[in-house]
Parts: structure tokens; sequence; C-alpha cells
């Protein structure tokens, strides 16, 4: 089997180090593995297949030899090194925001979109959506070719670990601190998270929405491809650790039962159902943590409109939406393409 030089940028992050386990976990055919990060982090290591990996210091020839580069060091990094890769023949999956919406650019979620991968050779960019709209699209592109989506109105219940390392940190010393009696310290968020509820994920802009919520809206027109589905989305830190979970109500075209509805999401791929309320059974958070599949459940119709369905859907944000779906990005590029 061929094996090929990969790079991960931004390896010592929250996202990067799950790639470097998710590269193990699925024996992706590494010849070399590369562990790059910001010249902090040089004397770092990390362990990939029982050995210790030392972290290098990202540079502008960082990437020579690399075939694969999984980034996700941050949009303004990536902006930058990106393009430095791809011009050096790696083929850069970029977890960022830098490049998603850049029509040249492929935005994939490969139970959804795999063939769009295809177009990674316009700029040998491929990017990997915002977390909240990976297990969402996931969930919803089964249900579009049932029954033909409208509108989707979405509110997250987004973890921590979506902000990376620091506020991981932050939320776990605001805990103690609270417990110890001690001064709440809030660096990365406006306010203190623990124990607390913030509508607010990422900048906010001109239109009263945040830039979190437009990608929702934007990136779900993208992936599925049909602009004509209606979204609309309110995007919400909690004090959780890992796993976004969202309350997600859809019009259809047509009318497609709750009962329907599960019959399609059962057979499709990635997707778990967990819906039994009888027995108390629905996706958690802290069940879907450490897992590949985005769950959904608590699937009921809306009984407000004439074709709507309400569910829950919740992932691990830093797997499915982050690390696992890189990495399966760049499986079907080595099936099909390099
Ligand atoms: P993080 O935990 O803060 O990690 C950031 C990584 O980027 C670290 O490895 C850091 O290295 C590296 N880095 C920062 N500045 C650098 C520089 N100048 N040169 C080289 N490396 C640099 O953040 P994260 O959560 O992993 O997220 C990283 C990116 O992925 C962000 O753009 C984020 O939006 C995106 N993303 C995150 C999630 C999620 O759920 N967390 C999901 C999808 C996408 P040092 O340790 O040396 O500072």
């Amino acid at each position: 089997m061929k094996e090929y030089n990969v790079a991960v940028v931004g390896a010592t992050g929250a996202v990067g180090n799950e790639m470097v386990d998710t590269l193990e976990q699925r024996k992706f055919p590494v010849k070399n593995l590369k562990l790059l990060a910001s010249a902090r982090s040089v004397g770092k290591t990390l362990t990939y297949k029982g050995e210790g990996i030392k972290i290098e210091e990202l540079k502008e020839d960082s990437f020579k030899g690399i075939d694969i580069g999984l980034f996700s060091p941050g949009g303004a990094v990536s902006l930058k090194f990106a393009p430095i890769a791809a011009a050096s023949g790696c083929v850069v999956i970029d977890n960022t925001n830098a490049f998603r919406m850049d029509p040249e650019v492929p935005l994939v979620v490969p139970e959804v979109n795999e063939h769009a991968i295809a177009m990674y050779k316009n700029k040998g960019i491929i990017a990997n959506p915002n977390c909240s709209t990976i297990q969402m699209v996931v969930v919803l592109k089964p249900l579009h070719d049932a029954a033909k989506i409208k509108r989707v109105v979405v509110s997250t219940y987004q973890a921590v670990s979506g902000t990376g390392k620091k506020a991981i940190y932050e939320l776990e010393q605001q805990i103690l601190a609270i417990y110890n009696n001690k001064k709440i310290e809030n660096k990365v968020y406006p306010y203190q998270i623990a124990f607390n509820v913030l509508p607010h994920i990422d900048a906010f802009l001109e239109n009263g929405y945040t830039k979190e919520e437009m990608k929702m809206v934007n990136e779900t027109k993208k992936i599925m491809e049909d602009n004509s589905i209606q979204v609309t989305a309110t995007t919400v830190r909690v004090p959780v650790f890992y796993g976004h979970s969202e309350s997600v109500n859809v019009e259809f075209e047509r009318d497609l039962s709750p009962d329907q509805a599960r019959k399609v999401l059962k057979k499709a791929p990635g997707i778990k159902v967990v819906d039994d309320p009888s027995k108390n059974k629905y996706p958690l958070a802290i069940l879907a943590a450490g897992k590949d599949d985005t769950f959904v459940g608590r699937i009921r119709r809306d009984e407000s409109i004439p074709h709507g369905l309400n569910m829950w859907i919740v992932a691990d944000n830093i797997r499915k939406g982050a690390a696992l779906n890189a990495v399966q990005i760049a499986e079907v590029l080595i099936k099909k393409y390099l």
C-alpha cells in the first residue's frame, strides 16, 4: 500500500492533537509524520504509534516532500501558509475559516458532498467546514434528499473545546475557582463561562448576527449545493467541555413523518439515531464525546407548520467537527486522486 508524508500544522492545539490520534486510530498510511506549531512549542513532543515526535516550528520551507497537510493553526496562519504548502505540491486540508467560502476551494463533508474533493486541483486546498455546520449537514442531507428542505432554524449549545485549548483551561480554572472561593478570571470569553450560557460565538457583524451564525448559513448552502435552503442560526456557548448540541427545526416542501425521517437517517452514513423518549434515550454531549458518529434524536413534528420536524443533533466537535472530517477527506483523496 502506498504511504504518504503527512504534516499536521497546529499539532499542539485541540484539533491538531486529535488529528494525530485520528491518523493513528484509522490506520492512515503515513510514511513520515511531521508535527508543526509555533516557535513556542519547539522542544515539546507528541506521541504517535507509541513514539515521541518532536514539534517543529512552522516555516516557509516546512513542506518539502510533504504530500498532505492537515492544517488547524488559526485563520491568519492558514491564509499565509496553506498557499505556500500547496505551491510545493502538498494538498492542504484546512480546518480554519480562511478558505471556506472561496468559490475555487471545495468545502467538504464526505457524507454529503464527497465529489467536491475533485476541486482540490484548483488551488491545492480543501476546506473543512465549521464544526457546528458539519454535524448539522450530515443529518440534513438525507432528509433533504427525501423531502426537500425549505428552511432551517437552528440554535446551538456549543462546547468550550470549540474555542481551543485555552478555553478548555479557562472553564476548568473557573470551576476550581468557584469551588475554592477564589477570584474568577476570564481571558478567552468576555464573561464567566462556568455555570453560565453565552449567546455569543465569534465576532458580531453589522447585521446583528455573529460570524459563527453566518458560517452556519453560508456553509450549509455551499456544502448542500443548494442556495434555496434558508437557514437562520443562534449560536450559544455552554459550559460543556466536548460535544456540540443543536436544536434544529426543519421545514420541508413535502411531508416527512418522524418515523419516515428516523428510517431515512438510520440508513444514512455517519449517523446514529438515539430516539426513544419512553426510555429517556436521546443524544447527549457526554455520550457523543470521543465518538465518530453524529447522533440525532427527539425527532417530532413541528405542529405549527404543514411539513416540519424538530430534532436534537449532537456530535464531538473536535472529532467529526474537525479532525475526523479532515482525515476522512484525506482518505478519499488518497483513494481517488493521489
Ligand atoms: P488551539 O487549541 O488554540 O490550537 C492552535 C494551534 O495553532 C496550536 O497548535 C498553536 O501552536 C498553533 N499556532 C498558533 N499560532 C501559530 C503560528 N503563528 N505558527 C504556527 N502554529 C501556530 O485551537 P484549535 O481549537 O485547535 O483550533 C485551531 C483552528 O481550527 C482554528 O482556526 C479553529 O477555528 C479551527 N477549528 C476548531 C474546531 C474546534 O472544535 N476546536 C473545529 C473546527 C475548526 P502553539 O501551541 O505553538 O501555540
